[in-house]
């Protein structure tokens, strides 16, 4: 214990002394839409590409196990939190910028955002992503999808850091996007810059069709309460929610946590719950639709433990 204080400490003063701002035992439900989460020993916020090719340099080599963290919409902390250093990549790394049809977005930029940038330029094609509440980083990612679209789609390249502090650019098929998956989960480098291309398209429809999108998630999303979006993977031949459903188990309730009402693909925090009561209800969950669908749920949150 004593050792890995040493170790938080030493760390800590080495980021400092490169004007980084470090944290101790800050909160992760304050940084989570579940808003689930006990402390991470250091928390570090990244405000330029310089600080984050340094800091993952000095984490790597202090050895300590580091997380890095978007807009939290995609990830569920274990109520003991995090023994390591949760790297930021929020809103002081956020430059977007375009020329052409091309969208450079910086990780920490919203979706959101892009998509706003991107219909006041006239260029169409990411407007599926309007309502996905992730950055830029988390959602190349973890190649989030809506409406039949997703990153791979409209990504071409991507600036990145490996664990020794240098930057790469990768291009689409170094990607290596899937259903809910991207290199990144093999290789541990952080996302800095990402690269959209999109096509000329008419400023109203595109407008239109992101306000679509958005009252779609309205009507049919529990919105209204802490979570991080579908819980399952859609398996194979299914959707997660409807066999959910199909199971009777909407309102399926644990501590605080249980399925929603509105939408059965979604765990809802109702009001503190825990790691614990959202990872019980996703398993009981799982085991029940298995055995009465023979379908597996895998889930789609990330869970970090
Ligand atoms: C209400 C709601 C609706 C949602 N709807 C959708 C939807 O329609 N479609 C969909 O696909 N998802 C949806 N989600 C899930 C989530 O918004 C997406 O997965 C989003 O892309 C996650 O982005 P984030 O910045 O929050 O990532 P985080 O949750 O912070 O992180 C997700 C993963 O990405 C990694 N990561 C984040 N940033 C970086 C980086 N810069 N470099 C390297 N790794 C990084 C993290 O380590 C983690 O493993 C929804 C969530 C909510 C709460």
């Amino acid at each position: 214990m004593r050792k890995e204080n040493n170790m938080v400490q030493e760390l800590k003063k080495q980021l400092e002394a490169e004007t980084i701002t470090v944290l101790e035992q800050e909160p992760l439900c304050q940084h989570t839409t579940f808003k689930i989460g006990g402390n991470a020993s250091l928390f570090v916020e990244i405000t330029s590409p310089e600080q984050l090719c340094k800091a993952i340099a000095l984490i790597h080599q202090s050895k300590m196990p580091y997380y890095f963290l978007g807009k939290g919409s995609n990830v569920l902390f274990a109520d003991e939190g995090f023994h390591g250093v949760v790297v930021h990549l929020g809103k002081d790394l956020c430059h977007i910028r375009i020329k052409g049809n091309q969208v450079y977005a910086q990780a920490g930029a919203s979706l959101q955002q892009v998509c706003v940038e991107a219909q006041k330029a006239g260029l169409s094609g990411m407007e599926f992503a309007y309502g996905i509440p992730g950055s830029v980083g988390g959602g190349l990612y973890m190649n989030a999808g809506a409406y039949g679209g997703d990153m791979s789609c409209i990504v071409s390249g991507a600036s990145c850091v490996d664990m020794e502090g240098n930057i790469h650019h990768l291009t689409l098929p170094e990607l290596e996007l899937g259903y809910r998956t991207s290199c990144f989960e093999k290789n541990k480098w952080a996302i800095l810059e990402v690269e959209f291309t999109l096509h000329q398209g008419d400023k109203d429809t595109i407008l239109s069709q992101m306000q679509d999108y958005m009252s779609r998630r309205r009507e049919k999303q529990p919105l209204d309460k802490p979570s991080a979006g579908s819980a399952f993977k859609r398996p194979q031949g299914a959707y997660a929610s409807a066999l959910i459903d199909q199971c009777g188990l909407k309102g399926y309730q644990v501590g605080g946590a249980a399925i929603s009402e509105k939408h059965a693909g979604f765990i809802v925090n109702l009001g503190g719950a825990t790691c614990k009561d959202v990872l019980a209800v996703a398993d009981d969950v799982s085991a029940i639709v298995k055995e009465k669908t023979g379908f597996v749920l895998e889930k789609e949150i990330r869970v970090v433990k």
